[in-house]
């Protein structure tokens, strides 16, 4: 049995590009930053940041990388699915209502919670997927 230690850059380029398109998020802003996380889906300007930092993941780092992959997609169909200037001020409003209620901006967020929510469902589907295509 061949066991892969890391995950190589087109396999991890791969997920990402299905996982797009799956979701309908494909036409959705993308850049490349060097970063400390993942992914990351910025609500002041509409667009999916993708990590330049990570080259290759190791395995051990596939569940958390699928989930954070999965979480800001979910940003991101809301974002397609308000339109992300709507979206950016809905967001907004949210954390505005959360501090006024003494509660924490992003942890309570209500968006951010749904967000987390989908990583959480999805994540073991996909790596399912990933697995038997052989990317992982
Ligand atoms: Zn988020």
């Amino acid at each position: 049995m061949l066991i892969r230690e890391f995950i190589s850059q087109a396999n991890k380029s791969q997920m990402i590009t299905t996982l797009l398109k799956h979701y309908k998020v494909g036409n959705v802003r993308v850049k490349l930053k060097s970063m400390k996380n993942h992914a990351h889906y910025n609500v002041d300007t509409g667009t999916l940041e993708l990590s330049t930092k990570y080259k290759t993941i190791k395995n051990s780092q596939v569940k958390e990388f699928l989930i954070t992959i999965l979480h800001e997609i979910y940003h991101a169909m809301d974002s397609k699915k308000y339109g992300w200037k709507k979206f950016k001020d809905m967001y907004e409003m949210e954390m505005n209502l959360q501090i006024a209620k003494g509660k924490d901006e992003y942890k309570d967020n209500k968006y951010e919670i749904e967000a987390e929510k989908f990583g959480e469902n999805y994540w073991k589907k996909w790596n399912s997927k990933f697995k038997k295509d052989g990317l992982i």
